[in-house]
């Protein structure tokens, strides 16, 4: 058993830590939040340097990573923001349902285009009556002639507003709960769809939308594999994409804690410097200890993704862990800063109501914990 990354993974950690200092860097991260803008820039040269293909196998032209590899990558995307993060796993995992599923006219016409940054994809499920229990899709989806016809209502779509994104929608194409749902591929220009933004106070640069559904048509051939497969499709990608925003919250976890401990060592209260005071101290020792673990079972988990085996309940752990460290290492930073904890320049209120959305995001902490006990047997 060996707990330190070999020397590729070592190298890739300060390859992808460099390029968040040197080419995104928190000014701009905070800009982007401030202004609700999509980081274009950043996305560019993330698809220069390939990395929009770490999912992607290189039959397609990406260049497919193992588990741990894409750890280290996200936990460098969330450095700065878990919304940065998000920004660019959405299209990553999204584009998988294309890949595994996709005619092979969709993948021609959108994977080379999406590797270099010009093609971007939202994921659909959620609803306004379904979303922990996301099996209770109800918009529907019924074939008319060359056709299919939409009806219903989606919310939270993260993106699907943004210039060249397609959506992966989950539609009911019968009643049968599971096996009656469908993936359906729908760019966001399709005439008669009108996305709305919502107006929420995390994602601000990836953006989150709503959409109503009345008679949109689409091709038959926007169906992607097979009709009731949808759940399974879904499915397939779940684990890889809790462990990405898990390990995406270490790193940040770990930015608030390091910008908690340069304030306290710079801010000067009664004679002292605040890091002097044992109550702050030990807040801060234990959430060292507590981001330790945390980064432990996000790699624990990946190495068992990455010998093949499931790592699902290991990957929910995970989850569930990861959100609680996180969030509380940017509550115990809000207390430590002070006042200034309300400035965006200092980063800490950004921190804050990001990591509180991670314990809700890719599936909630409640969801989580019945995963682990249904894997416990209970
Ligand atoms: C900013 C943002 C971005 C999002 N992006 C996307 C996206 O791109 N695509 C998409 O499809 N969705 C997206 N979502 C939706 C997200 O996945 C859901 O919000 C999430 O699954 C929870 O669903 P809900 O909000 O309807 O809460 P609910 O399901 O109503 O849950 C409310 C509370 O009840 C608890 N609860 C529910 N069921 C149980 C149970 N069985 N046992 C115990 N407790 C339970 C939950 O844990 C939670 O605490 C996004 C949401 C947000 C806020």
């Amino acid at each position: 058993m060996d707990f330190q990354f070999n020397d590729e993974q070592r190298m890739w950690h300060d390859v992808t830590h460099n390029f968040m200092e040197k080419e995104v860097g928190r000014e701009y991260t905070r800009e982007h939040d401030a202004n609700r803008e999509f980081p274009n820039e950043v996305y560019k040269k993330m698809a220069d340097m390939g990395w929009l293909g770490l999912l992607t196998p290189e039959e397609y032209g990406g260049m497919r990573c193992d588990p741990i590899m894409f750890a280290i990558f996200c936990e460098a995307i969330g450095k700065f923001s878990l919304d940065t993060a998000a920004c660019i796993m959405t299209s990553m995992f999204t584009a998988n349902n294309i890949v595994n599923h996709g005619t092979a006219k969709m993948k021609e016409s959108l994977l080379p285009a999406f590797l270099n940054g010009d093609q971007k994809f939202a994921i659909s499920i959620s609803e306004p009556q379904s979303g922990s229990d996301a099996a209770a899709v109800r918009t529907k989806a019924v074939q008319d002639g060359d056709d299919w016809v939409l009806n219903g209502n989606k919310v939270w779509c993260s993106g699907a507003h943004l210039p060249n994104t397609a959506i992966v929608l989950l539609a009911r194409t019968s009643e049968d709960r599971y096996n009656g749902l469908s993936l359906f591929l729908i760019p966001n220009d399709t005439p008669g769809l009108i996305i709305k933004k919502m107006d929420t106070i995390v994602r601000r640069s990836l953006g989150t939308t709503e959409f109503f559904l009345d008679n949109l048509r689409i091709p038959k051939e926007n169906l992607i594999g097979e009709i009731g497969k949808g759940w399974k499709y879904i499915a397939e990608h779940l684990d890889m994409e809790r462990l990405s925003i898990t390990a995406s919250q270490v790193g940040n976890a770990r930015t608030a804690l390091d910008d908690t401990i340069k304030y306290t060592k710079e801010r000067e209260a009664f004679g002292k410097k605040l890091s002097q005071f044992q109550v702050l101290k030990h807040r801060m020792a234990e959430n060292e200890i507590e981001i330790t673990a945390a980064r432990l079972m996000v790699y624990s988990a990946a190495s068992k993704m990455a010998q093949g085996e499931n790592a699902s309940k290991e990957v929910s752990m995970a989850k569930v862990f990861a959100a609680d460290v996180a969030f509380k290492v940017a509550f115990n930073g809000m207390q430590a800063l002070g006042g200034y904890a309300q400035l965006p320049e200092y980063d800490m209120e950004r921190y804050f109501r990001e990591a509180k959305h991670g314990m809700v995001g890719g599936g909630t902490r409640e969801i989580q914990c019945s995963i682990i006990a249904k894997h416990m047997g209970l």
